[in-house]
């Protein structure tokens, strides 16, 4: 059967959102182009290009299964998506292996599932081919007037230096100075000026990459949102995405794990090259 690409183009603009790949689009016409048009530079795909190399990979996976899996239609609708993930996840883990070292403080226990949380970092970070390796997991154990001091860190700006409360988290704490990679660190608050509370900040003065995570307030989504935020550096733009399927997205508390959020490619690109990762 011919393909109706115009339908396809239509379909795949007004579904992308909905089917949950909006946010991916230029990862999965990376990933297309690669595996069909191996040579010559890479242009961005069309919507036209893109439905057939929608199709092409559709007509490849029913080869590959010896029946009708998918209908070759080059829409990306949820049986496609869900099909061209594993795809997607190989070819990222495909790139060259890097691996980021995490410290982890816990001073407040995380009321959130903090080994979901944990399994749902390394498979993010896995997919894009970034290995996370826990170095080091302690609660610190700080004598009283440090505990009230720092059970609730002040999050309206960044390491401001000797003397502000984050300086004290990452002094008084007891990690190896010269840990390598980023620091976690799990508290009972983190206040703002304006009096709210915030689920996560980061700090990115050189040398001293960290996430400092309300214990309380975060979702199982947090840490690999601050995580992103210590990899993306404070010069990346967008701070956050405008899709709620991409991990970036401003608030963690729509994501749903049956339903993974990601990154975009200029994501992936700018977190992969970031100095931390070895
Ligand atoms: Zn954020």
């Amino acid at each position: 059967m011919a393909l109706d690409t115009a339908a396809a183009v239509t379909y795949n603009r007004t579904h992308a959102a909905v089917v949950g790949w909006s946010a991916r689009r230029v990862e999965v016409a990376d990933f297309l182009q690669h595996e069909f048009v191996p040579i010559g530079p890479q242009q961005s795909a069309s919507d036209r290009d893109f439905a057939e190399l929608v199709a092409l990979w559709q007509d490849c996976g029913n080869r590959r299964a010896h029946r009708q899996v998918l209908a070759v239609d080059g829409k990306l609708g949820p049986t496609s998506w869900r099909a061209i993930q594993p795809d997607l996840a190989r070819a990222a883990g495909n790139r060259a292996l890097k691996t980021l070292d995490l410290q982890v403080a816990t001073l407040n226990p995380p009321r959130f599932d903090y080994q979901a949380a944990l399994r749902f970092a390394l498979d993010l970070y896995g997919a894009i081919g970034i290995q996370l390796r826990i170095r080091t997991e302690i609660c610190p154990a700080l004598n009283a007037a440090d505990t009230t001091r720092l059970a609730v860190i002040a999050g309206q700006s960044q390491w401001t230096g000797p003397g502000s409360e984050q300086e004290d988290l990452y002094e008084r704490v007891d990690l190896p100075a010269a840990a390598e990679g980023v620091r976690i660190f799990f508290v009972a608050g983190i206040g703002r000026q304006d009096g709210t509370g915030l689920r996560g900040c980061v700090g990115h003065a050189p040398g001293k990459a960290a996430c400092i995570i309300d214990s309380n307030l975060a979702t199982v989504f947090t840490l690999s949102h601050e995580l992103g935020h210590v990899l993306l550096t404070s010069d990346f733009s967008p701070t956050h995405h405008a899709s709620a399927d991409n991990i970036m997205f401003r608030a963690t508390d729509g994501h749903s794990l049956s339903r993974p959020p990601g990154f975009d490619a200029a994501q992936i690109a700018k977190i992969r090259a970031n100095a931390l990762l070895r």
